[in-house]
């Protein structure tokens, strides 16, 4: 049977008092950009759900895009007809007959929406009941649990018939939260901290930093490669490059060994926050965990962040690393992050780097670089690219991310 239609629920939009406009309004805004490949298909936006009307349309390919769009609590692929008994039989006749199987078990679940219908909802369920035991007199009824359970809702405007609720993505719809910077490595934290960001309703730009000649190009098409993974779950991405070379150059020649990993992450908070400022982002977003490496510990972290005053969002702080690496393998980044191409904090990484540096201490070291003008010439050079969601890709791992 062809699905005529997608319901679409959304719980926690629906509690939003106020906001609920501005909520729906961008779910039905993602929904088009993230469906635009199916042009046919028409978006009602209502208060309590919204309506996917199909015209057409492949739905399983829609299915498997919806999964992976924010703001969706649950969906139900759907079979609407004429409020007509006889066609109503055949659609529900049709419905387990296709997916009937020798044991399986069945129920009928009625709703009654429109109260003037001629019959009412324990009608209906023996109506509906002895219209598939007429075409399988082999199928056993079951209450509690059974494998097929049409749900039928009279409504207003026709019939609903559905037998699944798919697990939607949850969170709020990209867009919803404001802009943030997400500072995107080629490896395998700051992605998932990118989707995780993402889940909340942020919009992200990307800053990648590279160091050509001593980064390769595979290493900046990798974090690109990266970014193109996460366009799936809220569409396109601006991606900015930053040339870091010359920086890294310059505090390598400069700064004692020990101090090389703080500064060079000072310049690095510092000229994200620059771009974030000129880009009208709100937040900053990494990837850092709590005691992962030595630039994570909470000294680090404070000889880091005094640089700005900008909150800095760190959705994976408190995540193990195993437990970064199974998000990373459901969204499908893992694969990618684990190739072998060195980024620019591997290539400088200084030896032993310090664990708890000291903040007064750092800021005299960084005393020692011309500060404003390499902060310029990195600005002044940066590339922006967009990058955007390729739209016949079908995602991959979608069975296991509806498991989030
Ligand atoms: P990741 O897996 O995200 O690279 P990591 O555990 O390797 O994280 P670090 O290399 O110490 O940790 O980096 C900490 C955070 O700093 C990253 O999560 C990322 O947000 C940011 N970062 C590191 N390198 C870069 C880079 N080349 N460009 C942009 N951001 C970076
Ligand atoms: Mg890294």
């Amino acid at each position: 049977m062809k699905y005529t239609e997608i319901m679409i629920r959304y719980g926690e939009l629906s509690t939003k008092g106020k906001n609920r406009n501005r909520f729906i309004k961008q779910l039905a805004q993602n929904l088009r950009k993230a469906l635009q490949q199916f042009p046919a298909i028409k978006i009602l936006a209502k208060r309590d759900r919204t309506r996917l009307l199909l015209n057409g349309e492949d739905s399983d390919l829609v299915i498997s895009k919806l999964r992976k769009v924010f703001g969706i609590v649950n969906f139900s692929p759907i079979i609407r007809v004429e409020k007509d008994l006889e066609i109503m039989k055949s659609t529900a006749q049709a419905i387990v007959k296709e997916q009937y199987k020798p044991g399986v078990t069945f129920k009928i679940t009625a709703k009654r929406q429109d109260h003037d219908f001629q019959l009412d909802t324990n009608g209906l369920n023996q109506f509906l009941g002895s219209a598939i035991l007429e075409i399988l007199p082999e199928i056993k009824v079951q209450m509690k649990k059974p494998d097929i359970n049409l749900q039928v809702e009279i409504r207003m405007d026709g019939v609903y018939f559905s037998t699944s609720t798919i697990k939607g993505a949850g969170g709020l719809p990209v867009g919803i939260s404001g802009r943030g910077m997400l500072m995107l490595s080629g490896g395998i934290d700051s992605p998932v901290a990118g989707f995780l960001a993402m889940k909340r309703g942020m919009e992200i730009e990307v800053v990648h930093f590279a160091s050509p000649p001593y980064t390769s190009p595979k290493a900046l098409q990798k974090a690109k490669d990266l970014a193109q993974k996460l366009t799936s779950f809220g569409g396109n991405i601006q991606f900015i490059e930053v040339p870091f070379a010359k920086i890294q150059e310059e505090i390598k020649a400069k700064v004692p060994l020990p101090y090389l990993m703080t500064i060079t992450r000072r310049m690095m908070l510092r000229i994200t926050d620059l771009l974030r400022q000129k880009r009208e982002g709100l937040v900053i977003i990494n990837g850092e965990s709590i005691g992962q490496v030595a630039s994570q510990t909470l000294n680090s972290m404070i000889a880091i962040e005094d640089v700005t005053t900008t909150p800095i969002i760190r959705p994976v702080v408190a995540m193990d690393k195993a437990e970064i690496i199974e998000l990373a393998e459901k969204i499908g980044t893992f694969q990618l992050s684990v190739l072998p191409f060195e980024d620019c904090c591997t290539i400088f990484a200084p030896p032993s780097p310090k664990t708890k540096p000291n903040l007064e201490k750092a800021q005299a070291y960084e005393a020692l670089l011309d500060i404003e003008e390499l902060i310029q010439y990195a600005l002044k050079n940066i590339s922006v690219t967009k990058i955007t969601a390729a739209p016949n890709q079908i995602p991959q791992n979608v069975e296991q991310f509806v498991d989030l």
